[in-house]
C-alpha cells in the first residue's frame, strides 16, 4: 500500500505513511483510493468534513459562489453577512447579542494565534495559561499553548511566559487520585497559583483550553473543574479561550461543546468544519468587551473566502433542517453500545466519547504502558478492512474515530464492526 503512495506523491513528504492510501475521490462517509478500493472514512479531514464527502449542497452552494465572486479580503459581501447571521443563530441565546466574530484566515492556527493576541491586546497581559495534553495548531503561538510534549519538542523553550498546568483527565488521573476522593484536586493548582501573591504565575492575559481534547486522546474535561474554571478567571477578570476547533460545529452533539458545561467563554475559536465541505476557514467569536481591534488591526490575506462562506451558511441550514445535531447524539448512544464490550478487553484501558469523537485507549495490562504498537496495527488491520480511523493521545495509543455527523446508522455499525474485528485481531 506504501508503494501506492510512493507512486502518486514521490516529490513529496507530505502523506500519512500509516495511512498509506492515495485518495481519488470521496463521497459521504465513503472514499475511493486511486485503485478503486472504497473505505468508510472516520477520519474526515480531522473533523473537518462534518457533512460527508462532497455534500450535493454545499457543492453547489461553493460553485455557484465561485462563479459570481470567489474572494473578497474584507470587503462586505452577501455570502460573508449570511455566514456571520447563520454563525451567531448558532450561538446560545444568551450570548447572542454581544458576541463580535473576527476572521482569521484559512487554519485553526490562524484564530488561536488571534484568540491570543486579542487577548493581550485587551488586557495589556503578556502571560497565558493553557493545560497538559491539549492541541492548538502548528504555528509558533498555537504550539506553544500546545500540552502535547512530543508535538511541541521542535520548538522547546521557543515562547515564553505560557504556563502550563493539569488537565482534569479523569480516565487518567494528573495528580493520581480518583475521581469519587479528588474534590477536583486538578483545578486547585491553578487556583492556588493565581490566587496566591507567590503563587508564581503572574496574573495572564489568558487561559487556553479545549473542553474535550482531541489530538490529546479524546479526553473530556470534567465538569466541576470546568465551571470552577469559569468562576476563578471570571473573579480575576481573565478572559477564557474555549478552542473549539475540533469540538465544535456539532460535533460533540450540541452546537458548541461548552453549551454541556454550562459556561460562557469570552473567546470561542472555531475552524475545522466551518464551510461542512472543507473549505478553508478560521474565526475566533468574542464578547463584546474584548472590541478592542479597529478594523485592519489583524489582517491576512485568506479571510475572505466566499466559497466557505457560502457553504458555511448553507451547512448551517442542513444542520437544521436535517436534525443533525439529533443524529449526532443518536450515533453516539449507538457507538457506546457498539463499544461497550471492549470494556472487557484486557487491552482496553477506556472507551469514551463525547458526540462523535470516540477514543479507544490501548494500554499493556501488565504495565499499563501506552500500548502504542497494537494501535498501530488496529489501525493497519481497519484499513485493510475498509476503515480509515487515527490515532492520538500519549504515545499515540489512543484509537479515535470522527466520523461524517450524518452517518447513517448502518455505515456506523458496519465501521463499529470493523473496529471490533480489528482490535480483536490486533490483541491475539
Ligand atoms: N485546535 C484544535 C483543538 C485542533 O484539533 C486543531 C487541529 N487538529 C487546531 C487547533 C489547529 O487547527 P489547524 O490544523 O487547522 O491549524
Amino acid at each position: 500500500l506504501l508503494a501506492q503512495q510512493e507512486r502518486v506523491e514521490s516529490r513529496a513528504r507530505t502523506y500519512p505513511r500509516h495511512l498509506p492510501i492515495a485518495i481519488a475521490e470521496g463521497q459521504g462517509s465513503f472514499v475511493r483510493d486511486v485503485d478503486g478500493n472504497v473505505f468508510i472514512d472516520f477520519l474526515t479531514g480531522a473533523g473537518v468534513l462534518s457533512l460527508g464527502h462532497s455534500h450535493p449542497e454545499l457543492v453547489r452552494a461553493a460553485g455557484e459562489q465561485l462563479a459570481i465572486h470567489a474572494h473578497g479580503l474584507d470587503f462586505p459581501t452577501p455570502a460573508k453577512s449570511a455566514f456571520i447571521d447563520a454563525q451567531l443563530s448558532m450561538l446560545p441565546e444568551s450570548m447572542r447579542g454581544r458576541i463580535k466574530m473576527h476572521f482569521c484566515g484559512p487554519t485553526g492556527a490562524n484564530a488561536v494565534d488571534a484568540a491570543i493576541k486579542l487577548c493581550k491586546t485587551a488586557t495589556g497581559r503578556g502571560e497565558v495559561i493553557s493545560f497538559q495534553g491539549g492541541f492548538h495548531g502548528s504555528s509558533h503561538a498555537a504550539m506553544a499553548v500546545t500540552g502535547l510534549v512530543d508535538q511541541k519538542r521542535p520548538i522547546a523553550n521557543g515562547m515564553p511566559g505560557v504556563h502550563f498546568f493539569p488537565f482534569s483527565s479523569c480516565s487518567r488521573c494528573p495528580v493520581g487520585l480518583t475521581p469519587d476522593a479528588c474534590s477536583v484536586n486538578c483545578i486547585g493548582y491553578l487556583e492556588r497559583a493565581l490566587q496566591d501573591p507567590n503563587g508564581g504565575v503572574p496574573l495572564p492575559a489568558a487561559v487556553i483550553l479545549e473542553l474535550v481534547q482531541g489530538e490529546g486522546g479524546v479526553i473530556p474535561a470534567n465538569r466541576e473543574f470546568v465551571q470552577r474554571l469559569r468562576v476563578l478567571t471570571r473573579e480575576l477578570d481573565i478572559p477564557l479561550i474555549v478552542d473549539e476547533v475540533q469540538t465544535g460545529c456539532g460535533r460533540t452533539g450540541t452546537w458548541f461543546s461548552f453549551e454541556q458545561y454550562d459556561i460562557e467563554p469570552d473567546v470561542i475559536v472555531a475552524s475545522k468544519a466551518l464551510s461542512g465541505v472543507g473549505l478553508p476557514i478560521a474565526v475566533i467569536l468574542y464578547d463584546e468587551r474584548l472590541d478592542v481591534w479597529a478594523p485592519g488591526a489583524h489582517t491576512g490575506t485568506f479571510r475572505g473566502n466566499q466559497l466557505a462562506f457560502a457553504a458555511g451558511a448553507r451547512a448551517v441550514q442542513i444542520v437544521r433542517r436535517d436534525d443533525v445535531l439529533g443524529n449526532v447524539r443518536r450515533r453516539a448512544e449507538q457507538v457506546g453500545i457498539r463499544l461497550g464490550p471492549l470494556h472487557r478487553n484486557p487491552w482496553v484501558r477506556d472507551v469514551r466519547g463525547v458526540g462523535l469523537m470516540w477514543g479507544i485507549e490501548l494500554a499493556d495490562p501488565r504495565t499499563d504502558r501506552p500500548a502504542s504498537t497494537l494501535a498501530r496495527a488496529v489501525q493497519a488491520l481497519a484499513l485493510r478492512r475498509g476503515l480509515i480511523l487515527e490515532l492520538g493521545g500519549r504515545d499515540d495509543a489512543v484509537v479515535r474515530i470522527l466520523p461524517p455527523l450524518n452517518v447513517t446508522e448502518s455505515v456506523l455499525d458496519t465501521a463499529c464492526d470493523i473496529l471490533l474485528d480489528a482490535i480483536e485481531e490486533g490483541c491475539r
